[in-house]
């Protein structure tokens, strides 16, 4: 007997397929016959997380007090952990009970802030291409999303003067991602201020994504939100362990800031889940703690990878500017193809994966991201087969 006649909720039926899980299928079609891919499509870093984080994590896995549930509010030594690290980045104070949360990854938070805020109807910005949870969170809470469409021309931020006052005011929360996947874009401290000045005029809850927070370069500090005054009145910012110390598997992030926004999510989540596990609190500590050498090496990986490939792609007629942060470029597709044509036009010919633009929303059609998520040779590979493919801007 099949089911098929009981049909999800509404909810889940009016989310679009998720493009990472169809560009599953098609590499596993492409793997069938043999290709060698090269992929660099997912926002999955390549590398090993460090040693020391390894170690603190096997050490407290023999220790059978870390073997029950962990507490719901996550425990107290990583909460102490995550605030002197942002005192440290920062200079920002924080209290570890009432402002900041461990998180399950910060996916989970973000879409889970979103059931928390967010009722039936709600009005939502999210500024378009975005990372999906930004927009898939509040579809799923039943919020209505309204595209802050970002352009090129604005270097991708996004236009406050462009949003209607009437939209504004009926806003009830605004996410934003600087430095952005997936437009690698960064935003200066100034629009920071304005963004601030903005949510304070219309109370829109802020939500800022700061997952790039230390994958940054040539000298360039990304701005915390909690950095601008007035900022925790009306905002939280989620961070990640996941792509700064190659943790994505750990499932470790964090949010920081108003103690009542929290105060929701948390109460959410206690109804929901137990938490990190109490083993990987105590290993994310150690990675938080982690000395700045190590940051650098991170950094400097991807720089490397960063100016190899703009320079090979610039042998075949693309003009990237230099990004400051994130590990992706946002490449603009030949003339006359779309995201998805290209894309997997270049599957097809080369066994290279690129993320479609539009698997970020409609304002990404015209681009593909690219992520710097293999070594050089790798990439040099993979510019050597667009070369003998004819793939070029
Ligand atoms: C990778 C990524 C995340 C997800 O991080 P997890 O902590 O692994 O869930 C969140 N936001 C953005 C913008 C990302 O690129």
């Amino acid at each position: 007997m099949t089911l098929n006649w009981i049909a999800p909720a509404e909810r889940i039926q009016q989310l679009p397929p998720y493009v990472f899980a169809r560009l599953d299928e098609l590499k596993a079609k492409a793997r069938e016959q043999g290709l060698d891919l090269i992929d660099l499509g997912m926002g999955n870093p390549d590398g090993a997380t460090p040693q020391p984080v390894v170690d603190a994590a096997v050490k407290a896995l023999q220790n059978s007090a870390n073997h029950g549930y962990p507490p719901f509010e996550g425990t107290a030594s990583f909460r102490r952990a995550i605030t002197s690290w942002y005192r440290r980045r920062y200079e920002v104070d924080l209290d570890p009970d009432s402002e900041a949360l461990p998180l399950l990854g910060s996916k989970e938070g973000l879409t889970h802030l979103a059931i928390a805020y967010i009722n039936p109807g709600d009005l939502v910005l999210v500024p378009n291409p975005a990372y999906p949870a930004h927009f898939r969170g509040p579809a799923i809470a039943g919020g209505k999303v309204h595209s802050l469409i970002l352009k090129p021309e604005n270097d991708w931020l996004i236009d406050l003067a462009a949003i209607p006052d009437a939209v504004a005011e009926q806003a009830k929360m605004l996410y934003f991602n600087y430095p952005s996947n997936p437009t690698a874009a960064t935003a200066p401290r100034e629009f920071f201020t304005e963004i601030v000045a903005f949510a304070r005029r219309f109370e829109i809850l802020l939500v800022h994504d700061l997952c790039y927070a230390e994958l940054a370069f040539d000298g360039y500090q990304p701005t915390s939100l909690l950095e601008i005054p007035g900022a925790k009145d009306i905002g939280v910012e989620f961070h990640t362990l996941s792509k700064t110390y190659n943790m994505a598997g750990w499932r470790v992030g964090f949010v920081v800031g108003n103690r009542h926004v929290i105060q929701g999510l948390r109460t959410l989540k206690t109804n929901l889940d137990y938490g990190i596990f109490s083993a990987l609190q105590t290993a994310a500590e150690t990675a938080l703690q982690l000395p700045d050498v190590y940051l650098q090496e991170v950094q400097e990986r991807y720089r490397i990878r960063r100016d190899f490939l703009i320079q090979g792609l610039a042998h075949l007629g693309w003009n990237v500017n230099k990004t400051k942060a994130t590990m992706y470029l946002w490449v603009p597709c030949p003339v006359g193809l779309s995201s998805t044509d290209f894309a997997l036009d270049v599957l097809q010919k080369t066994g290279v994966v690129f993320t479609p633009g539009n698997a970020f929303g409609v304002a990404g059609e015209g681009y593909v991201r690219i992520s710097l998520i293999a070594e050089c040779d790798r990439l040099s590979e993979a510019l050597y087969r667009f070369k003998q493919a004819g793939i070029h801007y």
